[in-house]
């Protein structure tokens, strides 16, 4: 099956959609088996691909791979490599996607990548690329078997100076071949309704699939929420902060992300991204929940 019919409306109609689960390397050897447990829990869901990503939060790069690897050799599974600009020359690029084609690599997802840490602004690297619908050129004119991934943002990339920018942004980035646009994580449902509605506006027609990060810590989603701008609702922190125990952020996160789900998939969608951090915990439930 091609990417984009992971998520088309022909399977919909059948009652399937498309499910994806996004890993991130291990930061050490020893806890490799632990996210391979992860990997076979989360297989009864019968997701379509995993994917894993890329220099994420100054992650290195060649855990990427490494992890991919292991995932088809091991289980055999559709993986896709996130892949960013971010200090690489375009021959360090085709090096990068032409290791991803020899382990069997099917997608990519194409990225810009965020400013390292310590820089404030995304810096080009010389003989590199600026934006994602470069990458989004060079992989359909030099590596045209991978399926492309984009990154799509309901809430607006914190960088657009406008929502309008930014979906002319996407706009390019579809336009140039991407198959399937995955948002950004996202806590209120009208926010992605909304951006779905702008994308149909513009004459976006491929899949728009939500990304959902079930919060199971106040502190942690504050973190990640900070730093990908997302609004978190006032009454759910309030309720996650009425007590410190981690049982009682897991139960007020699952059942959040519970209803976010059972109302996304009310309203249509053709799939969903979950970012499930490594542990399958919180996604099962989550999926048990709205039996997926
Ligand atoms: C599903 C998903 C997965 C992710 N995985 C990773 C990962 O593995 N590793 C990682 O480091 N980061 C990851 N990120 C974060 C991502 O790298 C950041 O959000 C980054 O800041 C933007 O990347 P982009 O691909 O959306 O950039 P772009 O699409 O290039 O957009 C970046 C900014 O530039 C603007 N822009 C784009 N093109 C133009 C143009 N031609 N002229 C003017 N303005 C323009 C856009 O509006 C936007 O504000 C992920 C994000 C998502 C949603």
């Amino acid at each position: 099956m091609k990417l984009g019919d992971y998520f088309s409306a022909t399977r919909l109609q059948t009652g399937a959609r498309g499910l994806s689960f996004e890993l991130f390397p291990p930061k050490k050897a020893e806890l490799l088996p632990g996210l391979l447990k992860t990997v076979e829990e989360l297989q009864r869901f019968k997701p379509d691909f995993f994917t894993c990503t890329y220099g994420a939060g100054g992650a290195t790069r060649s855990g990427t791979l490494s992890l991919l690897e292991t995932l088809k050799k091991n289980y055999n599974l559709k993986i896709a490599s996130h892949l960013t600009c971010v200090g690489s020359t375009m021959d360090q690029l085709r090096s990068y996607l032409s290791d991803a084609k020899s382990i069997g690599v099917d997608y990519i997802v194409a990225l810009r990548g965020d400013p390292p840490k310590g820089q404030t602004e995304f810096q080009q690297t010389e003989g590199g690329l600026r934006y994602a619908n470069e990458l989004v050129a060079m992989l359909r004119r030099e590596y045209p078997d991978f399926g492309i991934l984009v990154a799509g943002y309901p809430e607006v990339h914190q960088e657009a100076p406008s929502a309008e920018v930014d979906l002319d942004n996407l706009k390019r980035k579809v336009d140039t071949g991407a198959d399937v646009v995955v948002t950004q994580l996202f806590y209120n449902n009208e926010d992605f309704y909304r951006f779905r509605d702008l994308c149909e506006k513009a004459g976006i027609k491929i899949p728009i699939v939500p990304g959902v990060l079930p919060v199971i810590s106040l502190a942690s989603i504050q973190r990640i929420a900070s730093l990908c701008k997302a609004a978190l609702p006032k009454d759910f922190v309030d309720e996650l902060a009425k007590s410190d125990q981690e049982d009682w952020q897991f139960k007020v996160g699952t059942e959040f992300a519970t209803r976010q789900v059972a109302d996304l998939i009310q309203s249509g969608i053709p799939g969903i991204h979950f970012y499930v951090l490594n542990s399958s915990r919180a996604t099962s439930k989550v999926l048990d929940a709205v039996h997926w």
